[in-house]
């Protein structure tokens, strides 16, 4: 199956050059035209299959052009999670209400979920066309540690990745200037997250740049969450939830249930609603968000309206996002091709554009606020959730329903502090001791050696040093 573009549904690509080069005509997104589709006599097979034997059946439905032999190399990735053979973990935690938890990866946020099996392919297909590739990424916490520990020593691949330098945790902060690979960089960058995005995009661009890179043999991609590459793998773990749920004799055959996302730039909310369209029984999908609401006023409202609107810094910072990239897929499945330029377009124009009610939708947002009173709820309850996964308990359950969550506590510690304690204890290992042993829960080793380590990336740049620092050092 080959992939079209949003903005133009005649432009057609196969797999391999949608992950390389992930912009399509008019600045689109790549996505599948149509969905494969599954059926009650493959749930019932699939209740019996493990975790990565069921991602392999829904990634051959797609008929893509790369192998299934890469793919099953990509999922092996998933045996270095706590479990080996479940990467995610799915419980109960009220009536009607069960958790997802994606963050059983090596850098603790549902990003790895995606970015491990990611790599390997990517790694790959620049290995196959004897090429190298310089990934560049901007984060705002979450997806720079899980580009770098996913891409960390592979062949063919360097890793250049930007974070605001006062603006992401503590435990993110470490996790990235404690990457220890030959082929990473990281550089901190004076200004917010919008500053390190507005600089990747403007490097993205930049034909002297791309020039000076191919004469070190280096072409230049991007790991951020609109290349389909991730959302692919983002579509598997809501469709195995469904699974779970059949397996667990949760909800019967002819039962659908809810699934609730903590959505920032839409990629996990589009995974489930793929998996909906898939055959997967999903009723509604409901889309937490915090103070950042473009997405709550576009889901109840019908429109999308960034004008005049600011970027508010929130105790859930990787939900911190006016513009939410992956919208532009469900736009594009929702009304076609030319209506999604028309409505892009419009939004580039005048800030806003409206549209049609989307149905199967509920969207609410949290303030932070609500969002340690749920923190402090369910602390009440013995259980710690960080502040992203928090703000899905505005919803109430009236069915079956996933909370989908999204990062472990410990890479917020402070935020969990200040929710559930009243003491001031200034050191954040100390916080995080103080929280386990009173929870009983623990902290993963590589999170606690983060404290003792020593930097290896020291460099906190202004925005117009980037590109020379970037070119300094691929020409090493
Ligand atoms: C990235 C991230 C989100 C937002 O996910 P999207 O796919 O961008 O909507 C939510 N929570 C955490 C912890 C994240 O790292």
């Amino acid at each position: 199956m080959e992939l079209v573009g949003t903005r133009n549904a005649n432009q057609k690509v196969d797999l391999s050059q949608a992950l390389l080069n992930p912009s399509a005509d008019f600045g689109g997104l790549f996505t599948p035209q149509n969905l494969p589709k599954f059926d009650k006599d493959f749930f019932k097979k699939a209740m019996k299959l493990s975790y990565s034997e069921f991602a392999l059946e829904i990634i051959k439905s797609f008929n893509f052009d790369i192998e299934n032999e890469v793919f099953l190399k990509a999922l092996e990735k998933y045996k270095t999670f706590d479990d080996k053979t479940l990467p995610l973990k799915i419980e109960k935690i009220g009536e009607n209400l069960y958790i997802n938890e994606l963050f059983h990866g090596p850098t603790r946020a549902f990003k790895d979920m995606a970015l491990q099996p990611f790599s390997e392919i990517i790694s790959n297909l620049a290995e196959k066309e004897n090429k190298n590739y310089l990934i560049m990424c901007a984060t705002s916490g979450d997806t720079g540690p899980a580009t770098l520990q996913a891409f960390a020593n592979k062949n063919n691949v360097k890793v250049v990745c930007l974070y605001p330098s006062k603006g992401t945790s503590e435990v993110q902060r470490l996790q990235m200037v404690n990457a220890d690979a030959g082929n990473l960089k990281v550089l901190g960058i004076k200004g917010n997250f919008d500053d390190a995005q507005q600089a990747l995009k403007t490097l993205l661009k930049d034909e002297d740049f791309k020039n000076s890179l191919k004469e070190s043999n280096f072409y230049l991609s991007a790991a951020n969450s609109v290349n389909f590459g991730r959302i692919l793998f983002q579509i598997i773990y809501h469709f195995y939830a469904y699974i779970y749920l059949l397996k667990n004799g949760i909800i019967k055959d002819n039962e659908s249930f809810d699934i609730v996302v903590p959505s920032g730039n839409f990629g996990n909310a589009l995974g489930a609603y793929y998996a909906k369209k898939m055959g997967a029984k999903i009723d509604t999908i409901k889309i937490a968000s915090n103070e950042n609401n473009v997405l709550t006023h576009f889901f109840n409202d019908n429109v999308y309206d960034i004008k005049g609107k600011k970027l508010i810094q929130t105790m859930s910072p990787a939900m911190d996002i006016l513009v939410s990239s992956n919208v532009e897929r469900l736009l594009f499945h929702e009304f076609g091709d030319k209506k999604t330029k028309e409505l892009m377009d419009n939004l580039e124009k005048n800030k806003e554009y409206k549209i049609e009610h989307i149905k199967g939708f509920e969207a609410l947002y949290c303030t932070d606020k609500e969002c340690s009173c749920f923190i402090k709820n369910m602390a009440d309850k013995g259980k710690l959730i960080d502040p992203h996964t928090a703000t899905c308990f505005k919803f109430k359950p009236n069915k079956p329903t996933i909370v989908t969550s999204t990062a472990h506590w410990v890479k917020f510690t402070p935020s969990m502090i200040k929710a559930i304690k009243d003491e001031k204890i200034y050191n954040e290992k100390e916080q995080m001791q103080l929280l386990a042993s009173e929870f009983n829960d623990e902290i993963p080793s590589e999170i606690l050696e983060l404290f003792e380590k020593k930097a290896v990336h020291n460099d906190v740049v202004k925005k117009t040093d980037i590109k020379a620092k970037i070119l300094e050092w691929i020409k090493l």
